[in-house]
């Protein structure tokens, strides 16, 4: 028997009133979901999923567990339909089940919406879910670097949850479970404010899996807490010496090519779920595979997931298509190291579109009329480069008019108007 011990912590964070999150620690089932909604809508939207997940998950294979998802989905749907307050309620949901495939004991890995799964195995810190958020897509779509994306002002913009909808469609993975292997699900709470590398660091020096998903709550405290946090820490105590067979295996035959071993170890079932997109993946152990290429995963798309993703590229594209021609096909006057110029583009720029220098004048900073130059500081729009160039030479005609006005010399108190001026020889 796979034998499995975990803890979990959750925590309002630093910034929320109150705490949306939800998770679960049951025999061989455990979860964490992340409430969204007004009215304290997002409690009772994780609070209910989590209920219903454990009330359902009554076929341990993978499919009862995502089944047992897509009841919660129904029951969250049906809770707000029937409750305007709780209109439009939703809920992430990732979860990890002991389940048992033809024989085999499997970890039964579900995901939707930005909640993560990873995966800790010999030190290696690997994610096991994918975001289900609008930044993740752009990611992928190679729109935003992961840099970028770790502080979009969007970032908690999710694209799939639990209760927005009377369907939904839900990732799935299995893993082996080895002994020594550390499951981590968390909140975006957890991701947003801690680096991978910290959370892999202290997943591999705190040995409680109660005290490991404190610790990662209070990291995340730490760095800000500026939104609830949720950590189920999941260890795999034993494994029925599987880890054992598979290394004397290995040791008793010659090492074949890791790519034929990985083949060979997938020893589950093509899925059969029609609606998920579904992955089967069983982690090739350190001793199998000696390079260090990256793992494949085994992805799955059904058409409907074909034409749901193309949709959406299409509706992202063209957003971004007019949100760049609305950013670059206007223009500003500003300044250029003490130097007026016109710019293409909004001041200090629109998303990632930044402005171009378009043309340098010869108007200099100081000679801009002082009534002016904050406009010019700031950067003064005109929708036209002929319109940004007139402006321009309004200040030019302006600044010059104030020098002729400001050399004059002071006019002298003339005793009599038709006397004239004393004259210098
Ligand atoms: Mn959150």
């Amino acid at each position: 028997m796979t034998e499995l011990r975990a803890g979990g912590a959750t925590d309002t964070g630093l910034v929320r009133d109150h705490n949306e999150d939800n998770y679960l620690t049951d025999e061989g089932l455990f979860a964490v979901a992340d409430g969204v909604g007004g009215h304290k809508a997002g409690e009772v939207a994780s609070q209910t999923a989590v209920d219903t997940l454990q009330r359902e998950f009554r076929e341990s294979t993978t499919d009862g567990l995502v089944d047992a998802v897509k009841t919660a989905n129904r029951t969250v749907w049906d809770l707000a339909e029937s409750n305007p307050d709780q209109r439009g309620m939703g809920t992430t949901r990732t979860a990890v089940a002991l389940v048992n495939e033809d024989g085999e004991e499997r970890l039964a890995v579900v995901n939707v919406g930005d909640s993560r799964a990873y995966l800790l195995q010999q030190g290696e810190l690997e994610q096991l879910t994918e975001d289900h958020s609008l930044v993740e897509q752009l990611v992928r779509e190679g729109q935003l670097t992961p840099a970028e994306a770790q502080v979009h002002p969007q970032r908690s913009i999710i694209t799939r949850a639990l209760g927005l909808d009377p369907e939904v469609e839900v990732d799935s993975w299995e893993l082996t479970p080895y002994k020594g292997d550390r499951i981590l699900l968390c909140s975006d709470g957890l991701t947003n404010e801690v680096s991978d590398d910290e959370i892999a660091s202290t997943l591999r020096s705190v040995g409680d899996p109660e005290e490991a998903a404190r610790q990662l709550v209070n990291e995340a405290r730490d760095h800000g807490g500026s939104d609830n946090i949720t950590c189920v820490v999941v260890d795999v105590l034993d494994d029925d010496n599987r880890a054992e067979t598979a290394s004397k295996a290995l040791a008793a035959e010659p090492p074949p090519p890791p790519r034929a071993e990985r083949a060979a170890t997938v020893s589950s079932p093509a899925p059969t779920d029609d609606e998920a997109a579904t992955a089967t993946r069983t982690p090739a152990r350190a001793a199998a595979a000696p390079t260090q290429e990256p793992k494949p995963r085994a992805r799955r798309f059904t058409w409907r997931v074909f034409v749901f993703v193309l949709a959406v590229i299409v509706v992202i594209g063209g957003a971004l298509a007019a949100v760049g021609w609305y950013a670059r096909h206007t223009y500003y006057v500003g300044l250029d190291n003490g130097q007026v110029a016109i710019f293409k583009g909004r001041p200090g720029g629109l998303l990632w579109f930044q402005p171009t220098l378009d043309r340098q004048t010869t108007l200099a900073e100081k000679d801009v009329p002082p009534s002016r130059l904050p406009d010019v500081k700031a950067g003064k729009e005109e929708p036209t480069r002929a319109d940004a160039q007139r402006y321009v030479n309004n200040l030019r005609q302006e600044a010059a008019s104030q020098t002729t006005t400001t050399t004059l010399p002071p006019a002298a108190p003339t005793p009599a108007p038709t006397a004239p001026p004393p004259s210098t020889p």
